[in-house]
């Protein structure tokens, strides 16, 4: 299993592509996927893995990569506040081309699509798995779909606990309410 001290360090170098392709295993450390996002709430506990098989089409220049990518990070629930375990699990699939002449250097922001990326000298297979986990996390973390959250009143976690807190009522309902207090009167 191949160590790497920065995701974007994964490069291959087409030429070293063979007829049955290329094929590799690489546990990333805590401390690098840290680097990455820089998030005090996203805890990294166990190295990530990337396994990725990268194959020429026949008697093409266009080279696939089918790239997995598995592990987990510790955060918090943003409803009920609670530590909660977010698994992250990839499967990603890119083509690369061989870049035409007027493409800049920065050959990843050169793509269209996450489908099609260019190539020169070398293929940047770590910059593109790096912008692919950034847009996969979510905007909020939720610990399990029906979580109740907080009480907007007592602050009880209601996953747990139940409060004599008054729920809120529907307004439809309160003017309704109003009416029959009205008629009985
Ligand atoms: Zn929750
Ligand atoms: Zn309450």
């Amino acid at each position: 299993m191949e160590k790497v001290s920065r995701i974007e360090d994964i490069k291959i170098i087409p030429d070293t592509i063979g007829e049955a392709g290329l094929e590799k295993d690489i546990s990333v450390a805590p401390g690098v996927i840290d680097k990455i996002f820089n998030n005090e709430d996203l805890k990294i506990e166990s190295p990530f893995s990337i396994h990725y098989v990268v194959e020429r089409e026949k008697d093409s220049e266009k080279i696939h990569a089918r790239i997995d990518v598995a592990g987990e990070f510790t955060t918090f629930c943003s409803r009920c506040l609670g530590p909660m375990k977010y698994e992250v699990l990839l499967h990603l699939s890119t083509d690369y081309l061989p870049a035409s002449p007027e493409m800049s250097e920065r050959l990843e922001e050169e793509r269209i699509s996450s489908e099609t990326g260019y190539y020169r000298r070398s293929i940047s297979l770590g910059e593109y798995i790096v912008s692919e986990l950034v847009l996969s996390l979510p905007m909020r973390y939720i610990c399990s779909p029906d979580c109740k959250g907080l009480c907007s009143h007592c602050g009880l976690n209601l996953n747990t606990e139940s409060c004599m807190c008054e729920k809120p009522t529907d307004p439809r309902l309160q003017k309704l309410a109003a009416l029959k207090e009205k008629i009985r009167r």
